[in-house]
């Protein structure tokens, strides 16, 4: 397995997606999309740009199904759920087969790691499901004390249910959307760049985005011209 560098999307010290390992390049996908004529390039050249470029303004995307990245992601729950929905994001186009997540039925959560935004924001008025601009000064530290009092609450409630004897499996039920957890992500160079088309696009949210950023600079140097036709067309795929 390659030893790959990985990034704090949240830059808390806590968040992480890491490459783990990655099969293919941007000669694959090209070769991959030429085996309609048996043919093959040894050497990346101008004809094969052309080709990639082609099939990415085209979305002949069968052939971006053949590289393969393997992630590890740490992220609060509430991310890794809107993740999760992406259901075709695995090499075999089947449902849900590239993903491994820690497990509170097995593991305690007594450690556990929440997620606290360094920066509250305000309820956007014209759009239901964003956010608009930081809280000002005063509310800020109000928001701040009130999140973290929920998060000691709801941590203490689960060390009790514990102390008296109760399951992991059902005493994790009270831990909140931003306890963090873990998950392996295997996904096609396809799912990758369709999850960062949606993941960066407008509406999504910003923690998100961040992950989606950093899935975007650990993934384009295993297929920089891939990438690259990608930024071409708008980041739409
Ligand atoms: C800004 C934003 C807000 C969102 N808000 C909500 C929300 O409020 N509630 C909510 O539940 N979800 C929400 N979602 C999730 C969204 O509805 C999608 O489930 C998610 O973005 C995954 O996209 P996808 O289906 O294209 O991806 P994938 O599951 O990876 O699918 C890839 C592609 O395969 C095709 N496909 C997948 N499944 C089928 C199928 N069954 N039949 C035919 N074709 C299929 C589609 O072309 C799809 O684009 C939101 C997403 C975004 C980006």
């Amino acid at each position: 397995m390659h030893s790959l560098p990985s990034i704090d999307p949240l830059e808390d010290g806590t968040s992480e997606v890491r490459l783990l390992d990655f099969m293919g390049n941007s000669l694959s996908v090209v070769n991959d999309a030429r085996q309609s004529f048996e043919k093959a390039s040894a050497d990346w050249s101008e004809k094969d740009a052309k080709l990639l470029n082609y099939l990415a303004r085209e979305h002949h995307t069968s052939p971006f199904r053949g590289v393969v990245f393997k992630w590890f992601v740490k992220a609060p729950l509430f991310v890794a759920r809107q993740w999760w929905k992406h259901t075709v994001a695995c090499t075999y186009v089947d449902d849900q087969l590239g993903w491994n997540e820690k497990s509170y039925r097995y593991c305690s959560a007594e450690d556990a790691e929440f997620y606290m935004p360094s920066v509250f924001l305000q309820q956007s008025e014209s759009n239901r499901q964003a956010s608009a601009g930081p809280l000002p000064g005063a509310t800020q530290e109000q928001a701040k004390l009130a999140y973290a009092s929920g998060l000691w609450a709801a941590k203490a409630a689960y060390e009790d249910l514990l102390t008296m004897g109760v399951s992991k499996e059902q005493a994790r039920a009270v831990l909140p959307p931003a306890m963090y957890t873990s998950f392996v992500w295997t996904c096609s160079l396809q799912a990758l760049l369709h999850f960062v088309s949606l993941r960066k696009g407008a509406g999504a949210q910003g923690e998100i985005v961040a992950y989606a950023d950093a899935l975007l600079a650990l993934g384009r140097p295993v297929a920089p011209e891939a990438f690259e036709a990608f930024a071409a067309n708008n980041y739409q795929f």
